[in-house]
């Protein structure tokens, strides 16, 4: 069922660090830009996109930008006494399945464009070798930076580097965008 894939976005190092103490452990605003541009374009302008991300990613982002604008926000906890906020635009759910269910019944079916699976660690764990995953958009971060998150190294034989951007240097810290599409489907 197409409506079940998804895309990721992750800023990783060479080591494949996300994060540190709970926040990210850089300033690249060209790259918080990218996830921007990337998270809420749609080919549909009556549509909006997704993004599904675990609890302690939502506690990370700042509440004057959550939840994150234009975009359904769906926040994956195992509690039920998850204290997320509820507004119009934030869901929670307990599983990335019965997330990606969710956005596939209606009525978000036809409110809801793409998917993105946005991290952290924990979710990106699950969701960067499920099957279901077309794509990973990837800030490959050219330097070692300490960092207490890390993303498990992706089985990058079903996917092929599809797009990469010239290298930019923000905080003298040298990365690049590297879009990876899925070539070999296993699906059900
Ligand atoms: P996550 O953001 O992955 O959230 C973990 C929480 O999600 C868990 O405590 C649990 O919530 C819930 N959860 C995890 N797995 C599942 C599941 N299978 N089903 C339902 N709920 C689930 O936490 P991490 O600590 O791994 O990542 C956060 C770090 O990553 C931060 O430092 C953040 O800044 C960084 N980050 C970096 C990104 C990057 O691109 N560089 C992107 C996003 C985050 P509960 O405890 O409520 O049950």
């Amino acid at each position: 069922d197409s409506q079940k894939t998804y895309q990721v976005v992750v800023a990783a190092t060479r080591d494949m660090g996300i994060g540190k103490n709970g926040k990210l452990p850089w300033k690249l605003p060209s790259d918080l830009k990218f996830f921007k541009e990337i998270t809420t374009s749609t080919s549909d302008p009556t549509k909006k996109n997704a993004v599904i991300m675990g609890r302690k990613t939502w506690d990370s982002i700042p509440l004057q930008y959550r939840p994150l604008s234009g975009r359904l926000n769906v926040v994956l906890s195992r509690s039920t006494t998850c204290s997320v906020a509820s507004s119009e635009n934030v869901v929670t759910c307990g599983s990335i399945p019965s997330a990606l269910e969710l956005l596939a019944s209606s009525p978000y079916s036809l409110e809801i464009d793409k998917v993105f699976v946005i991290g952290g660690g924990q979710i990106l764990r699950e969701a960067m070798n499920g099957t279901g995953c077309e794509a990973i958009h990837m800030t490959e971060i050219d330097a070692n930076i300490d960092c207490d998150t890390f993303i498990p190294h992706v089985d990058l034989s079903v996917f092929r580097p599809w797009c990469s951007s010239l290298p930019l240097t923000e905080n003298d810290i040298r990365y690049h965008f590297v879009s990876y599409v899925r070539v070999i489907w296993n699906m059900k």
